[in-house]
């Protein structure tokens, strides 16, 4: 993750970006990129998008990956400490006894 940031960060210094990337337009960017992945799906079925479009799903998910990084780069979030600590609350929201097979909200629950 660390190498994948530092390579990021250095594409991004490399154009002299940062000047650019404040949080507000890195956030609207990942939306963005966001919803360029999910046009690969539209009209079609999961498997027709993935028989077909793959390449291009992939790039996006690049995109999606490289903003998530800019963003949390630039308000000093870290990610892989903020992805551990969202698993544990998920974990609490959703103990697996009550959602093993189960799609219900935890609201619902
Ligand atoms: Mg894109």
């Amino acid at each position: 993750m660390e190498d994948l940031k530092k390579a990021v960060l250095r594409f991004r210094d490399e154009r002299d970006w940062g000047q650019f990337h404040n949080a507000k337009d890195l956030a609207l960017s990942l939306n963005l990129e966001a919803a360029e992945l999910l046009e690969n799906f539209q009209w079609k079925t999961s498997e027709e998008a993935s028989e077909t479009k793959m390449e291009e799903i992939k790039q996006e998910v690049a995109d999606v990956m490289m903003y998530l990084l800019l963003f949390c780069d630039r308000l000093d979030i870290d990610l892989e400490e903020a992805v551990r600590s969202k698993l544990l609350i998920n974990d609490k929201k959703y103990p697996v006894d009550k959602s093993f097979g189960n799609k219900t909200k935890y609201t619902e629950l």
